[in-house]
């Protein structure tokens, strides 16, 4: 069953995500070549905690991080570390909050410095994809109508979509039901209703689709090398337009 949130929990919800988001305020704010990830990690952890919040990723399955730091070819889970950015390199943050016993989550890549062109069309497509998705977020459409539109963008520009990994259902608990895939059939798996709350991650490869764990157990990179990208926001499904709960990550402009 896909839980159905009542106005209560969305408000939760609403608040865990606009802590969220300052979380990555505060990351952007020294995001710049030379820094370590490490440092990221503490400067969201600090914007997490000081806000009454509790890092969601920390000690989950055993992730040391309070952030995944993935840089290039590292598709998800990088763990925060000693590794300097370097200027050219594209970095994929993903940060989760628990703020009063509910859930929000989502991730955005930012291009350090001078990044080549090819990177920032995989940048700019990954995003594009997750806001096709998004738009099929609807009452009455099926689940797999949001796959399907993440894949069709992303193959639509010769990019290749992470099979391994999926969204997922969100609020009480970090994953809860359904899983969501970014491939697949239009039309199928259940229909969305309004009050549903969901993760939706689209992670792109440049090149090929097949992944690797590194020997940390946790860090997962395209086994081709190439860049990868990946977004995601925290969606309420509403009788109309979906309600983009993170959306205060986008770049205010
Ligand atoms: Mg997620």
């Amino acid at each position: 069953m896909i839980p159905v949130k009542n106005e209560d929990e969305i408000e939760k919800i609403k608040k865990s995500a606009h802590l969220l988001s300052r979380a990555f305020r505060s990351v952007e704010s020294v995001l710049e070549a030379f820094v370590t990830t490490r440092y990221l990690d503490e400067v969201a952890e600090e914007t997490i905690r000081s806000g009454g919040g509790i890092p969601a990723f920390k000690g989950y399955m055993g992730f040391p991080g309070s952030i995944c730091a993935s840089i290039d070819s590292t598709v998800v889970h990088g763990i925060p570390g000693s590794r300097r950015l370097q200027n050219g390199e594209i970095i994929a943050i993903d940060i989760g909050v628990l703020f009063q016993g509910y859930y929000s989550d989502a991730a955005k890549t930012y291009a350090i410095g001078d990044v080549s062109k090819e990177k920032k069309v995989l940048m700019e497509v990954t995003r594009t994809a997750l806001h096709r998705g998004i738009k099929k977020a609807r009452e009455g459409n099926h689940l797999s109508d949001i796959s399907h539109a993440v894949q069709t963008h992303v193959e639509s520009n010769s990019f290749s979509v992470i099979r391994e990994f999926v969204g997922h259902g969100i609020g009480q608990a970090l994953h809860e039901e359904p899983q969501i895939p970014n491939f697949g059939n239009p039309h199928c798996g259940p229909k969305l209703k309004a009050g549903m709350v969901l993760a939706i991650e689209p992670m792109v490869s440049m090149g090929n689709c097949a992944v690797v764990f590194d020997e940390d157990g946790w860090t997962v990179k395209t086994m081709d090398g190439s860049p990868s990208a990946h977004f995601e926001h925290t969606v309420l499904i509403t009788s109309g337009k979906p309600d983009i709960l993170t959306i205060e990550i986008e770049d205010r402009s």
